[in-house]
């Protein structure tokens, strides 16, 4: 049998998890104590499908942070709740009970929802249930060490009173504000469409723009412009033949426009109704006529998309690239010849047409140029910032010209404002197209004010952010947030406290939930009606009123509260900067007194999928249940945390995954098989008990940084390297010393946090009848660090290194190994050397020496091999050898039978000057020459 197999056929991960479940149930239940608190929170999931692997990393790395600062025995508080407020998932169950093919795949077939509970999805509230349930279920499978007893979900009516009591304040404060305003909107769901409401488009912002009236017989034909000062270079309009448009009486007048833009201007305050059908081929070649630039024709264009504003555009040739380029194709088919594109604007940097300068200097051919984009907004920036109107169209800059060309289009041109998306397209979560709806009973927080967003950045300042990186993202995210629609018509959630019929919308009532959680388990205890603003204005901030209700339980409660706040720090993924980890603060700033504002957060990266990103809607994800049952819930932990740090993406692949679980066998086997050992201590076992100490320093500072994957890599490779280097040096027969059962369980204990499973399993075979969940975390002790016996150590083995390179080298099968050692003058040389700041004048000092002058050339060669050699070695190497040198003889005397037996033939030490070997005058100090014979 080979070593290690029937240590192996132990190794079963199911067993391990099963053994730690039971013994877990209960156990990471956290209450206030005298001991310092370490309290984390994670961004709660919203539960409308199953967890994927990324997820799993989002829950994991808190967790192992949680378990480490529990065995540094802080009183940790690690809860999870469920945010189940919104519109997805009444938009998820219409589709259900429509039967929408794709929806019934994505939950019957991805996310295994067998069908008599899918049937149940047409509610709403039970498809968030039975997510919450199957999340805390997969939740407890990875071993997350959760207060389960806290759990609650953002519908339950205690918490409803809760964001009624902290909107209060908001409300107090002014930064709730009512207005009309422009919105993302789904028609079908009759509802403004948050972030987390879209398919697509999460980026597109929507845009103001002046529609342009050019006077079409008894019609008008508006084109939407962000320039309405180029009018007066217009030559052309652009219609799509391919389309068809209607006549339309929009506010009584008539407009030819596009179908879809009949459709928008309705939500954006117009009456629209449409008279007759225009095909968009009966439109080319006609003229259009404007006070501003004359007549012009309407030109054939396919790239005209008619769900672009109006579906009709103004041609620009000397300012626009698009217009300039198609254009040109026509006339490059003997078209139109006869217009020329007609300069307005001077802008230093570009020729008289500035469009045709930079198409012909980027040489670009054609329209579908991917650059073209690129390109406009280039000279679109250019000419905004630098250009100048000719004197003859009044001599504005761009800038100015442009505010005073719209207002006076609005005021003397029949224009209007229409808003559109800048980029497309937008798809709500139901599948239909999102438009731009004028809110006039909206509900806003006011983050364009000033004053709170200095607040907010006041307390950024005093915040820990992990990876530091991640500032500039936030301080960006604060000086441009605006106002923000925080309420909804359709969705589940808590009431709109002044308007009934609006619901707040969820990213507005899941700011301040950290601090809810350090009740939320001893509030239910109270009737809801019970829960007035005063009950939780005494609770959180301590302001007394009289007739409190049950105030033995209130009481209770403030304690819990002023004992874990504020939280020391949130996790999330980087995608929530630019909304929740920053709303959340100013929602803090507001309400709490400044000891309890939130201290730091910790930002992570993306997960891919075999290098690619992973997406429920796409069906690109792996389902985190599926992986702890195939890998076991150990290997997918240490694999989220190992690979790559928490702020770095990580790329999930299957065999990688594999090399972790034989990771941990590796691990588990070696434990096994060292509890055990018998022998003496030998200088070799003081030697891994020092290292040790460093991995134990190290590890600990990597995991008190968040640095997850740094802390692996002490804690796995590095003890594992240690041990093999330490089982090749024991001398034959010794299975090792009593030493390692100190090694098994600082080795244990390290690696708790990322394997908790196996190391329960572990720690109780190692003897221990308590939880290693909260057995102390190893302390390095300086006294066991032996840097003498570490350098003698290295010293040896990057001989041995050298001496299987050389092998290697000449291929012959070698009778006798000599290890010549460096001249005690070569260490003074080396020493020397080590000691200087300047490394350029030192061989000059060293040279003034007698005794070198007289060795010349071989002094002065001795020096600057040193110098190399110096340069080369680690500092934990060169700084001992500055100050002493190392007895080498001694070192190789002692390892003699360790070299016998590993190179299988008799090896000799011996002096570089007695020996009459010409390759001992390489020798230098911690580099003997070697002589195979
Ligand atoms: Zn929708």
């Amino acid at each position: 049998m080979r070593r290690g197999e029937g240590i192996l056929s132990e190794f079963d991960l199911g067993r391990f998890e099963e053994e730690a479940h039971e013994r877990w149930l209960h156990a990471f239940e956290s209450n206030p104590s005298d001991r310092e608190k370490f309290y984390i929170t994670v961004a709660f999931p919203y539960p409308s499908g199953a967890m994927h692997v990324g997820h799993g990393r989002t829950y994991i790395v808190p967790d192992v942070i949680a378990r480490f600062w529990r065995m540094r025995q802080k009183q940790v508080l690690f809860p999870m709740a469920f945010h189940v407020t919104g519109a997805p998932v009444v938009g998820i169950s219409k589709r259900i009970a429509r039967n929408d093919p794709k929806t019934i795949h994505l939950y019957r077939d991805l996310y295994k929802v067998p069908q008599n509970v899918l049937e149940e999805f047409t509610n709403p509230l039970t498809i968030v249930k039975h997510f919450a349930a199957e999340y805390q279920r997969v939740m407890t499978s990875c071993g997350l060490s959760i207060d389960w007893r806290r759990r609650f979900i953002t519908v339950d009516p205690t918490y409803s009173r809760f964001v009624e009591w902290q909107w209060k304040h908001l409300y107090e404060a002014g930064h709730v504000i009512k207005g009309v305003h422009p919105v993302r909107y789904c028609t079908v769901d009759d509802n403004p469409v948050g972030d987390h409401d879209l398919l697509e488009g999460d980026k597109a912002e929507v845009i103001k723009f002046t529609l342009v009236m050019f006077r079409f017989g008894d019609a008008f034909i508006p084109t939407a412009t962000l320039r309405p000062e180029t009018i007066h270079g217009v030559t052309n309009l652009w219609a799509n033949p391919n389309v068809t448009y209607v006549r339309a009486l929009v506010d009584g007048k008539a407009w030819i426009i596009s179908k879809e833009a009949a459709e928008k201007l309705v939500l954006q305050d117009h009456t629209v109704e449409i008279k007759e059908e225009v095909p968009g081929k009966d439109l080319v070649d006609k003229t259009v006529s404007h006070p501003l630039c004359g007549t012009v024709p309407i030109l054939p264009a396919d790239f005209v998309d008619p769900d672009m504003a109006t579906g009709m555009v103004m041609s620009v040739p000397a300012h626009a690239p698009f217009d300039y380029i198609a254009l040109r194709d026509l006339q490059q088919q003997g078209k139109y010849t006869t217009i020329k594109p007609v300069p307005l604007i001077k802008v230093e940097g570009y020729g008289e047409v500035p469009a045709q300068d930079a198409v012909e200097r980027a040489g670009i051919h054609h329209q579908m140029d991917s650059r073209m984009d690129s390109l406009t907004q280039e000279i679109y920036s250019a000419e905004f910032s630098k250009g100048k109107l000719f004197a003859k169209f009044g001599g504005k800059p761009v800038r100015i010209a442009r505010e005073d060309m719209a207002q006076e289009m609005l005021d003397k041109y029949d224009s209007v404002i229409m808003y559109e998306f800048d980029t497309r397209p937008v798809i709500c979560r139901c599948g239909n197209k999102v438009k731009v709806k004028i809110l006039h009973d909206q509900w806003f927080l006011k983050y364009s004010d000033p004053e709170w967003k200095q607040q907010v950045s006041d307390h950024l300042k005093d915040m820990a952010l992990v990876p530091p990186e991640v500032r500039t993202e936030f301080d960006r995210t604060v000086g441009w947030l605006k106002d923000w629609a925080c309420t909804r018509r359709v969705g589940l959630g808590t009431k709109f406290p002044w308007d009934p019929a609006q619901l707040i919308e969820p990213l507005s009532d899941s700011t301040v939930y950290m601090a809810y959680y350090t009740i939320a388990h001893r509030i239910r205890e109270i009737d809801s009606k019970l829960l007035t603003p005063e009950v939780f204005d005494y609770i959180f901030l301590g302001k007394k009123s009289p007739d409190l209700p049950e105030k033995k339980k209130l009481d209770a409660m403030r304690e819990e509260f002023l004992y874990w706040y504020p939280y020391d720090f949130r996790f999330s993924a980087k995608d929530l900067i630019s909304n929740h980890l920053t709303f959340q603060i100013f929602h803090h700033v507001t309400i709490f007194p400044k000891d309890k504002l939130p201290k730091g957060m910790v930002v992570f990266g993306m997960g891919l999928l075999n290098g690619a990103k992973m997406s429920s809607s796409k069906g690109n994800v792996f389902l985190l249940e599926d992986a702890v049952s195939e890998f076991g819930a150990d290997t997918v932990r240490m694999f989220l945390t190992g690979s790559a740090e928490p702020w770095q993406d990580f790329d999930w692949r299957n065999e990688l995954v594999l090399s972790t679980k034989k990771q941990i066998e590796r691990f588990y086997a070696t434990i096994t098989e060292l509890k055990g050992a018998q022998g003496e201590p030998q200088d070799i076992d003081r030697w891994l008990i020092s290292r040790l100490q460093e991995h134990i320093a190290r590890m600990t500072a990597a995991l008190e940084n968040f640095q997850t994957r740094q802390a692996l890599q002490e804690a796995s490779f590095g003890i594992e390297t240690d041990l093999k280097w330490y089982r090749r040096r024991l001398p034959e027969g010794c299975d090792g010393s009593r030493e390692l059962a100190t090694l098994c369980s600082v080795w244990t204990r390290l690696l708790a946090p990322f394997i908790p499973f196996t190391a329960e399993h572990l720690w109780r075979e190692l003897g221990n009848k308590d939880l290693i969940s909260f057995a102390e975390w190893p302390v390095a002790d300086e006294k066991l660090i032996n840097s003498k016996i570490e350098l003698s150590e290295e010293l040896l083995a990057r001989t041995v290194e050298d001496i299987e390179s050389i092998k290697k080298l000449i291929q012959i099968t070698p009778k006798s190994l000599t290890i010549v050692l460096a001249p005690a003058w070569k260490h003074e040389v080396f020493r020397t050397i080590a000691q200087s700041t300047d490394r350029n004048t030192v061989i000059k000092e060293i040279m003034k020496n007698d005794a070198m002058k007289k060795r010349g050339k071989e002094a002065t060669d001795a020096a600057k091999q040193c110098t190399t050699l110096i340069h080369r070695l680690p500092p934990h190497v060169v700084e001992p050898l500055a100050k002493e040198p190392l007895n080498e003889r001694a070192v190789f005397e002692a390892a003699q039978a360790f070299l016998e037996h590993e190179f299988g033939v008799p090896v000799h030490i011996t002096d570089a000057e007695s020996s009459g070997h010409a390759k001992g005058a390489t020798a230098l100090p911690f580099k003997p020459a070697i002589v195979i014979e």
